[in-house]
């Protein structure tokens, strides 16, 4: 029996995507971010089929924490670092690379007894104003680290981009700068460039590079799809028709009774809705696929089901397939309708949500 609603993950495009970001930053490192379960594809999974890269990163302790575990091998940046001293040892039982951002992990690490050394990434605050240390205390926090006994030479140097999706912006210049002045003396690798970075300011690709949502084949940019970067994506949403009827004009559908039908019509449900992560905002007009064919969103976005106007589809029935986003319905035209950014929607699938694999996994 198949799911009603299923996710299917296009693998060979996300070694595409890989393949996309050496192209552009064919001097860097790549450091693959699957933070927050491989925004949405699943940790394991992503990881797996991105055996190659150089390093993984992820925010927190207990995701790097389960990438080793399952036996990653590979070098696993934790972008939040740690806030404790039990988060710091646990970075050190599994050989993590902490990002070192505050005055406090300069103290739990000072504080260690052990012999161990961990590899660590000072981080510059160069304006996000989010984590890592402004400008004036860099030097100070390196100097710090350079004597802790605890902590592998070199350090790596990095900073994060806060505007780089928005190609006109002064910021990232200004950062580019604050971050190449202050390390100017320092020695060790840099990182700058998330995706938007990647592939909008060749000036940030220095050693190491930090994509993230591009490898999932999606456009970091609000007003360009990944396809315009021959990025594919990896994620498509899938549901079916469970019902197709047919409506009067003046009747209402759904909640609220917010869309009121114009015209007599015939509409079918879907079986989908924010309790798999289809978004609650999206508007009456946005776009779903049912049999390859668009059709408008109608009504509001229900817990386990969605609306769509089938007035251009007479003779679609219950069982026909429906595509809420992916191949050709991308992922950031559904994000435009519902206010919102793709990242959101890849993250907020749902545990409900069954994920097929495309190629299948070898058992
Ligand atoms: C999430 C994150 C990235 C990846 O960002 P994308 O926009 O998804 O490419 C890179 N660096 C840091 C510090 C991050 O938090």
């Amino acid at each position: 029996m198949k799911p009603a609603t299923y996710a299917v993950l296009d693998l060979q495009a996300l070694q595409h995507n890989l393949t996309i970001v050496r192209r552009t930053a064919p001097n860097a490192k790549v450091m693959a971010v699957i933070k927050a379960n491989a925004y949405g594809h699943g940790l394991l999974r992503v990881a797996e089929s991105l055996q190659d890269v150089d390093a993984f990163a992820v925010a927190r302790v207990d995701e790097a924490v389960r990438l080793r575990l399952a036996g990653f091998t590979q070098r696993i940046a934790v972008l939040e670092g740690f806030s404790c001293h039990a988060e710091l040892q646990a970075l050190l039982q599994y050989t993590l690379d902490a990002v070192i951002h505050c005055p406090e992990q300069l103290t739990l690490l000072n504080a260690l007894a052990s012999d161990s050394v961990i590899s660590v990434w000072l981080k510059q605050d160069s304006g996000m104003n989010r984590l890592g240390f402004k400008s004036s205390k860099i030097t100070s926090a390196y100097q710090q680290l350079m004597q802790c006994k605890a902590v592998k030479k070199p350090l790596g140097l990095m900073t994060h981009l806060a505007n780089a999706d928005d190609l006109n912006d002064v910021t990232t210049p200004i950062q580019l700068t604050q971050f190449n002045q202050v390390m100017a003396s320092l020695a060790g690798e840099r990182s700058i460039a998330n995706s938007a970075g990647i592939l909008g300011w060749p000036s940030a690709l220095t050693d190491w590079v930090r994509p993230g949502i591009m490898l999932y084949g999606v456009s970091p940019f609000p007003d360009q799809t990944g396809e315009q970067f021959d990025l594919k994506p990896v994620m498509s949403l899938h549901s079916r028709l469970i019902a197709v009827k047919d409506i009067e004009a003046g009747e209402t559908i759904g909640y609220g009774g917010r869309w009121r039908c114009e015209k007599a019509t015939r509409y079918g449900v879907v079986a989908v809705g924010y309790g798999d992560g289809y978004p609650r905002y999206a508007k009456t007009g946005t776009p779903v696929l049912v049999n390859q064919q668009r059709v408008p969103l109608i009504g509001r976005v229900s817990m386990d089901m969605i609306t769509v106007d089938l007035g251009g589809q007479p003779n679609a029935k219950p069982g026909d397939p429906v595509r809420l986003w992916g191949g050709g319905l991308p992922v950031e035209e559904i994000a435009q309708w519902s206010d919102t950014i793709p990242y959101t929607l890849l993250c907020g699938i749902t545990q409900r949500v069954q994920i097929v694999e495309h190629p299948p996994v070898k058992a």
